[in-house]
């Protein structure tokens, strides 16, 4: 749509940014009868992301956008540890088409009767007369409310300087290829984690420090998409990714099979990973998607997305029957279907852990999972651990790790985390205890969790 046919017209609300995050909202939104005017810098619907998500998040209307999916994951370190297993929690995690699933999106805003503008940068916005007026490189857009999904670096956020400075960043640079399947690779192949001894020279360095992992999914017979991460404070760019991706992806004794793919796609792209949040909101003004941090420690926002949008519709709508766009109000928004405290400690947990363990200590993490049933790693990432998954996992990393190190891996400002994982760890030991004593007045064998069978592929 032309600026000239929206200028002049009140919206309900302005979404900025036409990512998953605005499209979905937006989408929803308009159903509803509410007019939506989404403005996308560059062009709506054209990201160049590609995700795979757990199936539980689809619906009926999204659902005919997967193909495929994730059904083997891997894990290899630099110090020779390898793992293995099939998708235990689902037979497959789905691929959502990019190229469809956003274009349909875009099809609903307009057909029902709201407005997408493209090549339309925010600029700035100010509250006042009960309503926002958005300034763009196009005009300036009166509504009733702004939602920011302008994804991993907002200028709505940078405008009311909002930056908390909590997160940690997931960078990555990667590419769809065109190769042979060879090595043993496998349509359905997700490698998790990936290090090389020659990113490692420095035992102390940590995916924090620079050290960068290598993945990949294996999408068809020939066609993979390889990726490099880094997890940091810092984002770091794509001039420095790229060389050290082409290194890993060419160089690498253990890439082999890789050697001689044709880079068919190049994708790049920065993103979230602080904990579980929807605790950002001003006047007038609320956050979703990767600009709300709707992220856990492996960055699976779309995930977040596909499984919250609906419901966040939901309860703005009735937010904005009620007439009540404050901050406290916007920000009360349950936004995320997540309800039991230890899966956010534990969340959290693990990304402080990612970031900042020394490479020795990441390679004992990733060696876990030929210790434990893998489910809990699938469990972890999907944000549906159990209380006593969780107690599980704390047992583990207390047997791998010492308190001294642990606390090493958490940042100071994060001291009340520290606490809660103290408490919790101490009811994981109690626990525990009352496990063999449960099991020495009962008489069982063992006291393992049930669904903990794990067969190594
Ligand atoms: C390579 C890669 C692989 C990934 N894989 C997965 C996966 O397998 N599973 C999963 O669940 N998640 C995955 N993610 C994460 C997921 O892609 C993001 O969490 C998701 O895209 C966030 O969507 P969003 O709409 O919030 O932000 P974005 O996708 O970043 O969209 C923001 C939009 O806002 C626009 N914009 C920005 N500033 C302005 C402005 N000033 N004015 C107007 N428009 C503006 C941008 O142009 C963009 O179109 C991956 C991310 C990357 C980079």
């Amino acid at each position: 749509m032309a600026a000239a046919e929206t200028s002049g017209t009140e919206f309900d609300i302005i979404i900025v940014g036409g990512g998953p995050a605005g499209l979905s909202v937006a989408s929803e939104m308009a159903k509803k009868g509410r007019r939506v005017l989404v403005l996308e810098k560059e062009t709506a619907g054209q990201t160049m992301r590609s995700w795979f998500v757990p199936p539980f998040v689809l619906d009926e209307e999204t659902k005919q956008f997967n193909y495929g999916g994730v059904t083997r994951f891997l894990a290899a370190t630099y110090s020779g540890a390898k793992t293995q297993w099939r998708a235990k929690l689902y037979p497959a995690y789905p691929y959502i088409d990019e190229k469809k699933i956003l274009p349909y999106w875009v099809g609903v805003i307009e057909k029902n009767g709201s407005a997408i503008l493209n090549n339309t940068e925010y600029l700035c916005h100010e509250v006042r007369g009960g309503q926002v007026h958005v300034t763009t490189t196009q005009g300036v857009f009166n509504a009733n409310l702004l939602l920011d999904a302008s994804g991993y670096s907002s200028p709505v956020i940078k405008q009311l300087q909002m930056e908390d400075g909590s997160y940690y960043w997931w960078s990555v640079y990667g590419a769809v290829l065109e190769m042979p399947l060879s090595g043993g690779l496998e349509v359905g192949d997700y490698m998790m984690w990936q290090t090389f001894k020659d990113t490692n020279t420095n035992p102390k360095a940590s995916l924090a420090h620079g050290r960068p992992v290598f993945e990949y999914e294996v999408l068809g017979p020939n066609k993979v998409f390889a990726l490099l991460l880094f997890l940091r404070k810092k984002q770091v760019t794509k001039e420095d990714m790229k060389p050290l991706f082409e290194r890993m992806l060419l160089k690498e004794a253990s890439t082999a099979p890789f050697h001689g793919a044709k880079v068919l796609e190049e994708k790049f792209g920065w993103y979230p990973s602080g904990g579980v949040s929807q605790n950002k909101a001003a006047n007038r003004v609320a956050f979703i998607g990767d600009a709300g941090c709707w992220t856990t420690p492996c960055g699976w926002g779309m995930t977040f997305i596909l499984q919250n949008y609906k419901t966040y519709a939901e309860k703005l709508d009735e937010t904005i029957k009620e007439g009540r766009l404050d901050a406290e109000t916007l920000q009360a928004i349950p936004a995320l279907r997540v309800t039991e405290e230890f899966q956010v400690v534990f969340d959290k947990l693990v990304m402080h852990f990612l970031s900042n363990a020394p490479a020795p200590m990441l390679d004992k993490f990733i060696n876990f999972f030929n210790e434990i049933d893998p489910i809990l790693c699938e469990r972890m990432f999907t944000l549906t651990i159990t209380k006593k998954d969780f107690e599980e996992s704390i047992a583990l990393f207390l047997k791998n790790f010492t308190i001294g190190e642990l606390i090493r891996v958490l940042p100071i400002e994060d001291y009340r985390l520290v606490v809660r994982v103290a408490e919790l760890s101490i009811m994981a030991y109690l626990a525990a205890y009352w496990y063999k004593f449960a099991d020495w007045v009962t008489g069982r064998k063992n006291n393992k969790v049930e669904g903990f069978s794990y067969e190594k592929d």
